[in-house]
């Protein structure tokens, strides 16, 4: 059996940056496997919208993501590699009756040095290169350092990177077990393949870690939950590729360009469970639309609905798009937690495993949480890079002793 330093299950954005962090660190007396069940990228890191904003209504976020944003824009001292990025900025619509809350958020990121101010309505058509329209009853807000990329340039960033960098990685191999000893640490990993041994072992599988580990013990209440997102041309030269990304919170939906003059958008994911069931039931998470394929498909009849209703939702917002045509429309899945915080950082049980997975919006810190992991594992750090992760922890799902629940049970932030 072939023994590693780590084995990282999963090669998604997250899998690829932990893969590459710690080979970076391990130099050549460190061999680094990643392994996955499809293809390198392949998952939902193929289809994700290539939005990095610093706004959260969460500091220790804000702050992280600050550090991650300085990553990626230095990523070549990093991976070896660098992926383009387009700091086209962000404007933030906001409905005014919430007003407080927003302005709270900006005073939180101007503490935090992330520039996000209130502009005039005019200032946000002016940014907007008139694109959008201006309402009533509207709050806009402006985000200059947020930049946006495009999946298919990440992902071949990340396959170059984990060549350059020496990562041994292993396509269309699912790991069907996870080997332990005696003392209830990690051995290894059963795989299509065949067995492979390490002395520590990284959990990228994002939903599907639920499966994988659940059989061992080890529970991670990740659920998934759908959103549509889709691309639309118009007549007429569509969008300009400078346009800011647009978090339009009165439409309930993020637009941003894409090449071609396209218009990518989606919405908020549905919580709805009855619709969730439903989708489910139709349309199985895996296999279906979490394999990479390089598609232009219109969208599926079914989902006529859906389309149309994003369709008006673009022309309340840019009102000048003539001659909309949709040029491809899927279903993708968040993978959530129950207080949607992400599960970053050591087990905590089992000693020698690390997990990086969940918290929705996780493409934008990718190569922060590689960073985080690479420093844990080859450092033993408790608190890597500086950040404190008990609040990430999967610990914070487990019963505590006496206890007849765990901390968090389910249901959104109950703590
Ligand atoms: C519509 C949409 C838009 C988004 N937009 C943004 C955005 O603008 N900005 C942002 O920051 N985030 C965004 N996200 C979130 C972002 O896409 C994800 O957080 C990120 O891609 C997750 O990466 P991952 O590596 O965890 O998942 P994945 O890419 O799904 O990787 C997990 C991998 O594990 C593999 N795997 C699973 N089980 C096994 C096994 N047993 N053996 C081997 N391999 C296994 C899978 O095949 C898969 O490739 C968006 C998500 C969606 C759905």
């Amino acid at each position: 059996m072939e023994n590693f330093h780590t084995i990282v299950i999963g090669g998604g954005v997250l899998g690829c940056s932990v893969a590459i962090s710690l080979k970076r660190r391990l130099g050549p007396k460190g061999k680094v496997l990643l392994v996955e069940k499809g293809t390198i990228g392949g998952g939902v890191s193929s289809e994700h919208s290539g939005i990095f904003r610093s706004v959260n209504r969460d500091e220790e976020a804000l702050r992280m993501s600050l550090v991650a944003s300085s990553i990626w824009h230095n990523l070549s001292e990093y991976w070896g590699t660098s992926v383009p990025l387009e700091v086209n900025g962000s404007l933030w619509i906001a409905d005014a009756s919430h007003g407080d809350a927003w302005r709270e958020i900006a005073a939180a990121s101007q503490r935090n040095d992330v520039t996000f101010s209130e502009v005039e309505p005019s200032r946000a058509q002016e940014l907007s290169g008139g694109a959008i329209s201006i309402g009533d009853g509207e709050l806009y807000f402006h985000e200059p350092g947020a930049f946006q990329l495009l999946p298919d340039q990440l992902r071949e960033g990340q396959r170059q990177a984990l060549d350059a960098n020496g990562v041994r990685f292993q396509e269309r191999c699912p790991v069907h077990n996870i080997a332990f000893n005696g003392a209830g640490r990690v051995e290894g990993v059963e795989s299509e393949e065949g067995r492979f041994g390490c002395s520590h072992l990284v959990n990228a599988a994002r939903a599907w870690s639920s499966e994988l580990l659940g059989r061992n013990g080890v529970h991670l209440p990740i659920r998934m939950e759908p959103v549509f997102i889709g691309n639309w041309e118009s007549r007429e030269g569509g969008v300009s590729p400078s346009m800011p990304i647009i978090g339009d919170y009165v439409n309930e939906a993020y637009f941003r360009s894409w090449p071609g003059g396209q218009l990518h958008m989606h919405r908020p994911r549905n919580r709805e469970s009855a619709w969730v069931e439903d989708l489910f039931r139709k349309q199985s998470p895996i296999g279906l639309g979490e394999d990479y394929e390089d598609y232009q498909s219109p969208w599926d009849p079914e989902h006529s609905r859906v389309q149309q209703d994003y369709e008006r939702r673009i022309r309340n917002r840019f009102p000048h798009l003539e001659g909309l045509s949709p040029t491809k429309g899927r279903i993708r899945y968040f993978d959530i937690t129950p207080d949607h915080r992400f599960v970053l950082g050591a087990d905590g049980e089992v000693p020698n495993l690390y997990h990086s997975v969940g918290g929705g919006q996780a493409m934008k810190y990718a190569p922060l949480f590689g960073e985080i992991l690479g420093e844990m594992i080859t450092e033993g750090s408790a608190a890597p890079l500086g950040f404190q992760l008990d609040r990430f922890s999967v610990d914070r799902f487990r019963k505590r002793a006496g206890a007849t629940e765990p901390v968090i049970r389910d249901s959104r932030g109950t703590l």
